[in-house]
């Protein structure tokens, strides 16, 4: 059996919530997801929560309420999924991106700084920048939001690796320092309710616009009519919107799993300190994380030291000989040929393309034993022994 990188936890409650909602009357739309949506927010700290069927959804009806469209222009770091930036495009709106540093592996604020100076200078600013949260340590809020007031740009985080992380004394999701927070629930992420996703903001207006969004362009308010309520059964799409829902099961699911977030985060601490200990003497570059902040350490991400694309790939395979299920997060989105296809090439972001040629990452999940973590420490002993 292949040891994940990533996997879920589902206990007996996890099964009892969901069950009892199948044997209810609302499968979906019903009393589960505003349960689930409030605890979200009293968890993160911010005023509302839209809860959807996927990250990639909250981040397109962000996108969406921010008015993006064509002839504006998102930002977004290149060590990300492919859906940060996949959201503008959804939007007809343009992609950019900004390097990361080799410290955090997140945005590096002096090239946005820079970036943002020379876009002032051609009037080709963006109108949202997508921060990502890497690996579940955050990024450089204050800073980044101090720009985004200078420079007149919105700021979504993509927090699909942070829920549970803290910025400085901020817990993330509180949107402090930004407009709207995305959550993915996916099974790999650190709380799931199998495909799910959520939007935060301390913004009414787009919190209302995110909810029509969601479901059609569709409202039932009646301050949000344009014509008469012609009676109780009326209601008009004001927009065109989508069917984003999430289903109660998976609120359900997502309440039960939301009730153990810190003990997931505490045991990613524990796993994450032994790997710190155990590989201090291996030829690897390892994670760095800020003290100042708390991780919600998604991802252990080693680097193979003075590593060439074709050392991390053999230490890369002798690891999954052994039944590891390394994984590399991420290919840089430039890379790909959908964004190639719009001018972007190797050599456009070079430390993002450093990173992505040495990183591997390592089995990082609740239910990691230290068996298990023990064995995965041989196997890159072994590998590094052979090939570094
Ligand atoms: C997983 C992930 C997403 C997409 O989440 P889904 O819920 O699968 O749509 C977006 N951004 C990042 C950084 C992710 O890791």
């Amino acid at each position: 059996m292949m040891i994940p990188y990533g996997r879920q936890d589902i206990t007996e409650d996890d099964v009892q919530a969901v069950t009892s909602v199948l044997r209810s009357d609302f499968l979906t739309q019903g009393r589960k997801i505003p349960e689930f949506e409030n605890a979200l927010a009293s968890y993160a700290g911010a005023k509302h929560c839209v809860a959807v069927n996927s990250a990639t959804s909250a981040l397109h009806v962000a996108c969406l309420a921010l008015e993006l469209g064509p002839g504006d222009t998102l930002w977004t770091s290149p060590l990300t999924f492919v859906a940060s930036a996949n959201c503008a495009l959804y939007c007809g709106a343009k992609v950019d991106f900004v390097d990361v540093d080799l410290e955090s592996y997140n945005i590096c604020v002096a090239s946005l700084r820079e970036k943002l100076e020379a876009s002032e200078k051609t009037g080709s600013l963006p109108k949202a920048l997508v921060v990502v949260h890497l690996r579940g340590e955050p990024a450089d809020l204050r800073e980044i939001r101090g720009l985004s007031r200078q420079y007149g740009f919105a700021v979504i985080e993509d927090a699909a690796h942070a829920i549970g992380a803290r910025y400085q004394q901020e817990t993330i999701g509180s949107c402090k320092y930004s407009d709207i927070t995305v959550f993915s629930f996916h099974p790999v992420k650190i709380v799931t309710t199998a495909e799910g996703g959520a939007a935060l903001t301390n913004d009414k207006r787009l919190a209302d616009r995110m909810r029509l969004f969601r479901s059609h362009g569709i409202t039932r308010n009646d301050d949000q009519f344009q014509g008469q309520a012609e009676g109780s059964w009326y209601y008009e799409q004001i927009e065109l919107g989508l069917n984003y829902r999430l289903t109660d099961l998976q609120a359900a699911l997502g309440l039960s799993q939301l009730s153990r977030i810190d003990r997931y985060v505490a045991r990613r601490h524990e796993l994450s300190d032994r790997y710190d200990e155990l590989l201090e003497s291996l030829p690897l570059v390892l994670p760095k994380n800020d003290p100042e902040n708390h991780s919600a350490l998604h991802l252990y991400v080693i680097r193979v030291g003075n590593g060439s694309a074709e050392t991390r790939a053999r230490v890369f395979e002798a690891l999954r000989a052994d039944g590891i299920g390394a994984n590399v997060h991420y290919i840089p989105v430039h890379y790909h040929p959908h964004y190639r296809r719009m001018g972007f090439k190797k050599g456009d972001f070079p430390r993002s393309e450093t990173y992505y040629e040495t990183a591997i990452t390592i089995p990082l999940f609740f239910g990691l034993t230290f068996e298990q973590q023990d064995f995965v420490v041989g196997s890159l002993a072994r590998a590094a022994a052979t090939f570094l």
